[in-house]
């Protein structure tokens, strides 16, 4: 049986992106907080697979993504709300100690 706990993230405490290969399991972190023009790499640093087309949707949706961040983290003072995300996390109700895998 799984169950789930909700808790939320401040997008101030986000660190990275992460990118994860799916041919190699390498993994690339983007920081939102990195400053303009932020390099998206089109290819694993990894293996070299290729991920991305410059200019495609899904690169220019990664670039909206962290710019996004990084104006909400930036402007969270100046508004009357504060930016939350909304994360579960599924979890084994078992008892069953993680391993720390999927
Ligand atoms: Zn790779």
């Amino acid at each position: 049986m799984t169950s789930e706990t909700r808790f939320t993230v401040d997008l101030a405490d986000i660190r990275a992106i992460d990118l994860l290969c799916k041919a190699c399991n390498g993994s690339l972190a983007l920081n939102p907080k990195w400053r303009k023009p932020l390099m998206i790499p089109l290819s694993c640093p990894s293996c070299g697979e290729k991920w991305l087309t410059e200019g495609s949707e899904m690169h220019r949706a990664i670039r909206d993504l962290l710019d996004s961040i990084r104006t909400i983290v930036e402007m969270d003072e100046k508004n009357e709300f504060k930016f939350e995300l909304r994360v579960n996390v599924p979890h084994e109700a078992s008892g069953r100690a993680s391993d720390g895998k999927d």
